[in-house]
């Protein structure tokens, strides 16, 4: 196998490299999806015969918002904001600042925020103290993955996909240096990488 290949390839036996680094399929895309819609079953059973607004946070959260809400029968709005996190390219600082903020006035709404992943937490931390500013009518998180191990601040997530190891993991939606976000299942980095 050439690890050093920048490129994406697919060795035999489930592992892609990215940005010369090996990554091990970790959760197939039947499994995201058959989860997805459980998801999306919960959410129209607590929304109904409302119109929420989910708010996805950019950018790896946008394959499954997308895929969230083509399993849902009910009315729902769309918008986005873009935070960014510093620290290394695998690692978050929990510097957390807002790049791009919602687009439509959110006070006297229910709002879902939608997740790729919560690690240390300060995300979450952050959105909700931007939002609760605007008074929506009420608040909730929604996050494709948590890695509980590594959150540091005390966060409340009403609805988790999967529950994951604290390693680093990209596809659907997640990268690594802006790569992999495009992959259709979820790889992780196995122990012995760095
Ligand atoms: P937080 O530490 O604030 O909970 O998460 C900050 C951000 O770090 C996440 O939204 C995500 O963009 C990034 N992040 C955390 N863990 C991982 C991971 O395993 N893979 C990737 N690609 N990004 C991650
Ligand atoms: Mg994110």
């Amino acid at each position: 196998m050439d690890r050093n290949k920048d490129n994406l390839v697919s060795p035999p036996g489930n592992t892609v490299v990215v940005n010369g680094e090996v990554f091990e399929l970790f959760i197939d895309r039947e499994t995201i999806h058959r989860r997805i819609r459980e998801l999306a079953g919960a959410i129209m059973a607590d929304y109904s015969g409302r119109f929420p607004v989910f708010v996805c946070v950019l950018k790896g959260g946008f394959i499954f918002l997308a895929d969230l809400v083509r399993e849902m029968d009910m009315d729902c709005e769309i918008d986005f904001i873009r935070i960014a996190s510093y620290g290394d390219a695998k690692q978050s600082s929990g510097l957390v600042t807002l790049e791009k903020d919602v687009s439509g006035d959110i006070s006297g709404r229910h709002v879902i925020i939608v997740e790729d992943i919560v690690d240390t937490g300060r995300s979450v931390e952050f959105i909700t103290e931007l939002i609760m500013k605007r008074n929506p009518l009420s608040l909730k998180f929604l996050t494709l993955l948590h890695k509980p191990e590594s959150t540091e601040v005390d966060v409340r997530l009403d609805y988790v996909g999967f529950k994951i190891p604290s390693r680093f993991v990209i596809g659907y939606g997640l990268d690594y240096a802006q790569k992999g976000r495009n992959l259709p299942a979820i790889y992780i980095l196995p122990r012995n990488g760095t």
